[in-house]
């Protein structure tokens, strides 16, 4: 059981960072960018209180926002750095948007609800993000008129090898995107190896909602 000093929400911050340390999140500026963002201002009234924990909540349109862990594995494991030019599929309530904004120069996004895409930006402004620069459209077909990118997150479950993306990849830049048609997916990196090729790599199961495509329709 935990004190009721401790749940000031500088002790829950540093509670969520401490678990996802223990869980192989150690990258420095991960953490800090996790650490500065947030979260509860992506997440619905609803939920505003659990947003300290590390689990994924349900959003609008049926989406959900990723679980902590899962953005900072996945911000880790795309290797960023701050000359990085970054495409995230999936803005959802753009919470790894903004996470990504802090470890990079510019972040591409893109979203098929137009109304998560609204919201989204909303945010973005009102946190005094520069570099983040949204699209409402289908995120399957990447973003040709920017490609090349250094870094390519998708953040919705890809079918099979996200072939269109790749192709928007710079030669030795580096995508990481959940793969798979089930329920549970894998969570896979494909590092370009500067000739054209990848090497890919499977890290871990994960649980996303499902890449879809076109843009959808809402009332
Ligand atoms: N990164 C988000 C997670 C959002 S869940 C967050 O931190 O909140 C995945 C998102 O991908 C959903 O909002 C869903 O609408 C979106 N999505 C699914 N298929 C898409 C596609 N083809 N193009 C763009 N966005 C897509």
């Amino acid at each position: 059981m935990s004190e009721p000093h401790e749940d000031t929400p500088e002790a829950q911050m540093a509670r969520l960072i401490l678990g996802l340390r223990s869980q192989g999140v150690t990258d420095a500026k991960v953490l800090k960018a996790i650490e500065s963002t947030p979260r509860e201002l992506f997440t619905p009234q609803l939920f505003k209180e659990r947003a300290f924990e590390d689990s994924a909540l349900p959003i609008a349109c049926g989406q959900t926002i990723s679980q902590p862990f899962i953005v900072g594995l996945m911000s880790q494991a795309l290797k960023l750095d701050r000359r990085s030019r970054v495409l995230e599929i999936g803005t959802g309530s753009g919470y790894q948007t903004a996470i990504l904004s802090k470890l990079a120069r510019l972040v591409y996004t893109v979203e098929r609800y137009r109304t998560l895409m609204r919201e989204a930006e909303g945010r973005f402004k009102e946190l005094g993000l520069t570099n983040v620069i949204t699209r409402f459209g289908d995120g399957g077909e990447g973003w040709p008129e920017q490609a090349p990118f250094d870094r390519i997150m998708v953040t919705a479950a890809a079918p099979g090898e996200p072939t269109a993306l790749l192709h928007q990849l710079k030669p030795s830049g580096v995508l990481v995107a959940p793969i798979g048609r089930g329920p549970v997916q894998t969570l896979r990196r494909y590092t370009g190896d500067g000739k054209g090729g990848f090497q890919v790599e499977d890290l871990i199961d994960v649980r996303f909602v499902p890449l879809l495509e076109g843009v959808a329709k809402e009332p």
